[in-house]
């Protein structure tokens, strides 16, 4: 399968909805005054953003993917069964497997296949992005 050029994230069943990026980044610019720039509290802070419009069914734009070798395409975590999963509620996963694979079969951890493009909260393969946040 070859990359989208322009990868945007599957929209998600109204009301939840997946926030641009500007407005993302605009959330984490309210909250800079209060927090600072510097790491580890910016990217908790993130978390902690996250998690809150999570809560209300916003989710942030999908995060510059963490493993640039393998599979660009992503999946929101935006529906939970238990509340110990709902400290992943928000979270963006990554698939494992190599790049240009089957788009039926993504897989965060490599071995069996948890969703496939064109799912609610799926964003294909792409190129690198111009992620801001
Ligand atoms: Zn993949």
């Amino acid at each position: 399968m070859s990359e989208n050029p322009n990868p945007e994230p599957v929209p998600l069943p109204p009301p939840l909805r997946i926030l641009t990026e500007n407005e993302w980044v605009g959330a984490l610019s309210a909250a800079e005054p209060f927090i600072g720039t510097r790491e580890p509290e910016r990217t908790n802070v993130q978390y902690c953003i996250g998690a809150a419009l999570g809560s209300l069914g916003l989710f942030r734009w999908p995060p510059r993917p963490a493993n640039p070798v393998s599979c660009s395409a992503m999946k929101l975590i935006w529906q939970t069964e238990t509340e110990t999963d709902r400290t992943f509620l928000g979270a963006w996963l990554q698939c494992a497997e190599a790049p240009d694979h089957d788009s039926r079969h993504r897989s965060e951890d490599g071995t069996q296949p948890q969703w496939s493009d064109g799912v609610p909260g799926s964003m294909p393969a792409g190129p690198p992005y111009p992620w801001t946040a």
